[in-house]
């Protein structure tokens, strides 16, 4: 691999080709270069647009080598000027996630809210700052994490993401957790948790606690930091995710 993601595309996409797996369209391959990934899934991409090269582009970035270059071009080129959803008509900013390409430990939240959609960078809001506090108290910084939505833009008032919409942005997202591989991925809120697997009998409150697997990694359930502003003894549980986190990281659990 050449370290250049649109090269590994093409690479890969050579590859598979040679192995007889069909996996783009004639014309698509036709098109090829950067086009593979840039072109056709990139910016301004029509709803409809061809899902098994989607498919292509999203595998090739989440086997790239470089994953800081594999989320720039998911970043830049895939996603763009997303315009697959509905949601697109009242963002301001897409909000692709933030952190370290080869973070240990993951957060998905749920989505945007107005101070993300104006930043274009996830939890930066009141529920953002707790769970910065949440993750210097595991002994961790914000940059050594990663930090996504299941949704990456801004549902219109703050609205829980419909399951479509869900839907449409999850193949980013997974892609996300594909680059970066990180050995354990925390879902903030039952939104994130059936974001990644689907709907779930029960609430979060019975849900939170228990470990999952997704994408072959670890998941842990716990509250939202938006339901902690509202209900601050449930800070404690959470505690108690964190330090099963950590142990699950082979982190020390910090005196507190
Ligand atoms: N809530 C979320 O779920 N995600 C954010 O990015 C901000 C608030």
């Amino acid at each position: 691999m050449t370290g250049d993601p649109r090269e590994d595309a093409l690479l890969w996409a050579t590859l598979f080709r040679d192995l007889g797996v069909e996996v783009v369209s004639p014309a698509s391959r036709a098109a090829a270069g950067a086009a593979v990934v840039a072109g056709e899934m990139g910016a301004g991409a029509a709803p409809g647009a061809p899902a098994r090269a989607t498919d292509f582009a999203l595998r090739d970035l989440a086997l790239a080598v470089d994953p800081a270059a594999a989320l720039e071009t998911l970043r830049a080129e895939v996603i763009g000027d997303c315009r697959r959803c509905t949601l697109c008509e009242e963002r301001t900013k897409v909000v692709f996630g933030v952190g370290n390409p080869r973070a240990r430990l993951m957060f998905v939240g749920e989505g945007p809210g107005a101070d993300e959609d104006a930043q274009g960078e996830p939890f930066v809001g009141r529920a953002g700052q707790l769970l910065d506090r949440i993750i210097v108290a595991m002994g961790l910084s914000r940059p050594e994490v990663y930090i996504g939505n299941v949704v990456k833009c801004r549902p219109p008032g703050n609205r829980t993401p419909l399951p479509e919409e869900a839907a449409t942005c999850l193949p980013f997202l997974r892609t996300q957790i594909a680059i970066i591989k990180p050995e354990v991925i925390v879902a903030l809120g039952k939104t994130a948790l059936e974001g990644l697997l689907g709907p779930l009998p029960g609430g979060i409150t019975a849900l939170r606690g228990r470990w999952f697997e997704t994408q072959g990694i670890p998941l842990k359930a716990t509250f939202h930091p938006a339901y902690l502003l509202r209900s601050p003894a449930a800070k404690a549980p959470v505690w108690e995710d964190m330090k099963d986190v950590l142990g699950r990281l082979g982190l020390p659990v910090p005196a507190r």
